[in-house]
């Protein structure tokens, strides 16, 4: 983290974790290496404990924000808090609003966390995807599954999407068909479609 933002998030008084923000911008690099470039004109503060893992507009004017990881987050399972990270770094390449975040953007969070090496127990990995395996019906897995079908029909597509539109959420069913026309007409619906809180 460069001098300047370290100065800046001294305005924000909260219990912000080093470790995890240096693990934070590490898997950004790895995130815009993937799915293209993250919004520059979001300053990424780092990672602090909170209430709820959420990716967090700070200070939404001056386009600051956070990522936010549950203090309650059992630290006997580190991988675990490594996961939800990962997650939320999606989330930290143009960070949505709320209320507007879609099927594609939390499918692409799912992938993302569940594609990278960085977990201590080799078993780790397993253990999650089996918990979304048995859970079909689960809105994350539902997202994560349809994200797989996007991207089978179409490798590189999600970089291709965010080239003109940097928020993941705000991608229309067009949009997608557009860029990945293998792509099934429903799915492609399913994925434009606001995800539930
Ligand atoms: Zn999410």
């Amino acid at each position: 983290m460069d001098k300047a933002t370290l100065a800046l998030r001294q305005e924000f008084p909260g219990d912000w974790c080093d470790e995890l923000t240096a693990l934070g911008e590490k898997l950004l690099v790895e995130a815009e290496q993937i799915y293209g470039k993250r919004d520059r004109a979001w300053t990424f503060l780092g990672v602090q404990w909170g209430e709820k893992n959420v990716t967090w507009p700070i200070d939404k004017q001056r386009k600051l924000a956070c990522i936010c990881l549950h203090k309650l987050l059992p630290n006997h399972m580190p991988d675990f808090i490594r996961f939800n990270l990962a997650h939320e770094v999606v989330h930290m390449l143009c960070p949505p609003d709320r209320d507007d975040v879609t099927y594609l953007e939390e499918g692409v969070a799912v992938s993302f966390s569940l594609g990278r090496s960085i977990y201590r127990d080799p078993g780790y990995l397993g253990a999650q995807l089996k918990i979304f395996e048995e859970s079909p019906d689960d809105k994350y897995t539902v997202a994560w599954k349809d994200v797989g079908r996007l991207v089978a029909s179409e490798p590189n597509v999600i970089s291709k999407l965010r080239s003109p539109e940097k928020s993941l959420s705000c991608i229309s069913a067009a949009q997608i068909i557009a860029t990945a026309p293998r792509c099934d007409k429903a799915v492609a619906e399913r994925l434009a479609t606001k995800f539930p809180e």
